[in-house]
């Protein structure tokens, strides 16, 4: 199950559980678009692998069980360990590989 983490790792905008902002890595490495699109290049900095949209946990209750309220989004906030500079570094090498050959 996704942590649905509250943040962008790379400018630490919110990205709640509702936001179509929120993209994420295999690993849930979690980034807004602006970030994924203009500073990474679809490469997530930790791991070199790709983004997709997070997807949006329903807010109702529409199966037992399943939804934002019995599996609530996490607060715990990330932020990368990375500079600017070495992200940059770290990207150019990667992104003009596809990720399915990464
Ligand atoms: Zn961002
Ligand atoms: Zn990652």
């Amino acid at each position: 199950m996704l942590e649905l983490r509250p943040n962008c790792e790379g400018c630490d905008k919110d990205l709640p559980p509702s936001s179509p902002e929120a993209n994420i890595c295999s690993f849930e490495c979690t980034f807004c678009t602006a970030c994924v699109e203009t500073l990474l290049h679809n490469v997530c900095p930790n791991c070199g692998g790709g983004f997709s949209s997070r997807p949006i946990r329903p807010k109702n209750e529409h199966r037992p069980g399943v939804s934002l309220a019995t599996r609530p989004a996490s607060k715990e906030r990330v932020n990368t360990q990375y500079t600017k500079s070495e992200i940059a570094e770290f990207v150019s090498k990667l992104e003009k590989i596809s990720p399915e050959n990464r």
